[in-house]
């Protein structure tokens, strides 16, 4: 049974986080030198994950994707996405990656029941790549990608797009991910919780994205059929797909049906919300499913949202939050919440 909040927007997409923890350190998501992290018994066990995947699918959700943090990182996580693959309701199973990890996991997520991937990748330039991730190897991702690829993964790649860093490349991209066979995604840098070092001048906006493409690939055709969705989708001459994610400039708060439920089980109504509400407590109490759902039915139906709008009202932007306000509540952060 479908519910709606204040703005008429049902719930039907859950975004996952199963680690709060990451391999990587992208500059736009997490620059600082050391994070606290949320304590580990504080993890909602498979079990609980399963069982509030079973309470949203029987309020309508019928999306799930597994994030973080870097999911991959979760020990088991193959497991995982078999209990979510066989909850009745849920349609379509995603997980957003980094991919270091992915090439020996790909093909047990696919036989899980995993439907589709994205892998977040913003350069094919390997120092590049290691600059922007400090820690990371552009070649794993891409031996990740291409074993996604190999099992036969439904595959899209999430860019975000950095002005001065890789706003050069993004027809490269564009043309990699055809060779894929994958949409490239590109998005608006986004002042999220965690980028610290966030500013509207490093904001590729989206018709200077579209307009680096045209220039590399020639006019892009808007696609119809949109609905819900947060990208934006075009093709191009040779009937190559891409998509512009346009969160930052011209965000879409008006349809979004997103909600989020962290690692430690505090369920986000919103990317920029700073207050969750806290399922695990609820479930380790042992409240029923019966209660658990009447708890999200009246959250969801108080739901006011508009976070990425609201942020377009504010006169001097700049990031959300200050690096000390983030240590002292690691649930602001985007890799906490599940980007
Ligand atoms: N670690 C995984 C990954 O990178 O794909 C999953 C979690 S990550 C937080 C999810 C997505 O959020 C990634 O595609 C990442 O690029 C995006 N993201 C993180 N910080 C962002 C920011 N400041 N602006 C826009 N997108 C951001
Ligand atoms: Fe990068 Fe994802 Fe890790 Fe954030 S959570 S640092 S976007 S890999
Ligand atoms: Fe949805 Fe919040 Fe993002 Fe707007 S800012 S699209 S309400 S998650």
């Amino acid at each position: 049974m479908g519910i709606v909040d204040r703005y008429d927007r049902p719930l039907r997409s859950l975004r996952i986080s199963v680690t709060d923890r990451c391999n990587l350190r992208c500059g736009y998501c997490m620059p600082e030198g050391s994070y606290r992290w949320l304590p580990r018994p504080d993890l909602l066990t498979f079990e609980e994950i399963g069982a509030l995947a079973e309470v949203f699918a029987g309020l309508g959700v019928t999306k799930i994707r597994l994030t973080g943090g870097e999911p991959l990182l979760r020990v088991g996580l193959v497991s995982l996405v078999a209990i979510i693959a066989r909850t009745a309701g849920i349609t379509d199973l995603a997980l957003t990656t980094n991919g270091a990890l992915l090439s020996s996991q790909a093909a047990a997520l696919c036989a899980a029941g995993l439907g589709r991937i994205a892998v977040s990748l913003d350069t094919l330039d390997a120092a590049k790549f290691r600059e922007l991730t400090r820690t990371g190897d552009l070649h794993e991702t891409v031996a990740g990608i291409d074993a996604a690829c190999s099992a036969g993964l439904p595959l899209k790649i999430n860019t975000v797009v950095i002005r001065g860093f890789n706003d050069g490349e993004l027809g490269d991209l564009v043309e990699r991910g055809r060779e894929w066979g994958a949409e490239v995604r590109f998005i608006e840098f986004m002042d999220v919780g965690g980028a610290t070092q966030w500013s509207m001048s490093d904001v590729l906006a989206r018709e200077e994205i579209l307009a680096k493409v045209e220039a590399c690939l020639g006019k892009a055709r808007p696609l119809p059929g949109r609905g819900a969705a947060p990208a934006e989708r075009f093709e191009l001459p040779d009937g190559t797909r891409f998509g512009v994610i346009a969160s930052t400039t011209a965000p879409f708060c008006g349809t979004c049906d997103r909600a989020r439920v962290t690692a430690d089980g505090h369920w986000f109504h919103c990317l920029y919300a700073s207050q969750g509400i806290d399922l695990r407590a609820a479930l380790r109490d042992g409240r029923s499913a019966d209660e658990l759902a009447a708890m999200i039915r009246s959250g969801w139906r108080q739901r006011t949202d508009r976070g990425a709008e609201e942020r377009l009202r504010v006169a001097a932007r700049g990031p959300l939050f200050p690096a000390d306000a983030l240590r002292d509540n690691p649930h602001l952060e985007m890799h906490t919440k599940g980007g």
